[in-house]
C-alpha cells in the first residue's frame, strides 16, 4: 500500500517531548513528598526510552512519617539530614529489576543531585544526569558531585530553556495535559 501524506492527517503538534515528560514524571513523584519545605523527585530512564524507576525525598522504609523529625535547625538529631533519604537515592533503591539494568542510564532530577546521591548515581552506572534546578551550586556538596561526576565519567546537563515550561495536569475525566505558557 502506498501512503500519501496528503491523506493521512497530522500528528499533534503539542506533545511533550522524551526530557518534557521524563522530567514531568520526576516533579510528580516530587509530589508524593512529606518534606514540608523541599520536594524532590527523581526518575531513572533506560537507553530504550523505557521508565525504570522512580524515587523522591522521604523517610527511610518504616520510618513513621509522623515520627520523622522534619526540621532544618536545633539539635542535629532532631533534623531531617542525618535520617532523609534523597530522592535519588530512593529511585536507585526502589529499583526491583536487575542492577545491571541501571548501567548507562540516565536520572531526571529537579534539583542537582548532592555529593551523597551523586556516589550513588556512579555506583550504579547510570551515565547522565538531567536536572532542572542548581540552586546550591555555590555549596560544597554540589561543587564535590560534579567534581565525582567529571572524573567518573558521568554527564549532567539542565534541561534546556524551550523545555521548562508550565504544564496543567488534571486528574478530572476527559482534560488532557495543557501547555499553561
Ligand atoms: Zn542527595
Amino acid at each position: 500500500m502506498e501512503l500519501k501524506k496528503e491523506i493521512l492527517g497530522k500528528k499533534r503538534k503539542d506533545y511533550l517531548e522524551w526530557d518534557e515528560f521524563f522530567m514531568g514524571i520526576a516533579k510528580l513523584s516530587a509530589g508524593r513528598s512529606k518534606d514540608p519545605n523541599t520536594q524532590v523527585g527523581a526518575c531513572i530512564v533506560g537507553d530504550d526510552n523505557r521508565i525504570l524507576s522512580i524515587g523522591y525525598n522521604g523517610a527511610p522504609n518504616n520510618f513513621d512519617d509522623d515520627l520523622f523529625p522534619w526540621n532544618r535547625e536545633g539539635d542535629p538529631l532532631n533534623t531531617k539530614y542525618l535520617y532523609v533519604c534523597h530522592a535519588e537515592r530512593n529511585a536507585i533503591g526502589n529499583y526491583r529489576g536487575s542492577r545491571k539494568d541501571l548501567v548507562g542510564a540516565k536520572i531526571y532530577v529537579d534539583l542537582f543531585p548532592c555529593n551523597e546521591c551523586a556516589k550513588d548515581i556512579v555506583q550504579a552506572g547510570i551515565k547522565e544526569v538531567i536536572y532542572l534546578s542548581d540552586k546550591y551550586a555555590d555549596s560544597d556538596e554540589t561543587k564535590a558531585s560534579k567534581h565525582i561526576f567529571d572524573i567518573c565519567g558521568v554527564t549532567y546537563r539542565q534541561l534546556n530553556k524551550q523545555s521548562q515550561k508550565v504544564l496543567r495536569l488534571s486528574l478530572k475525566p476527559d482534560e488532557v495535559i495543557k501547555y499553561i505558557d
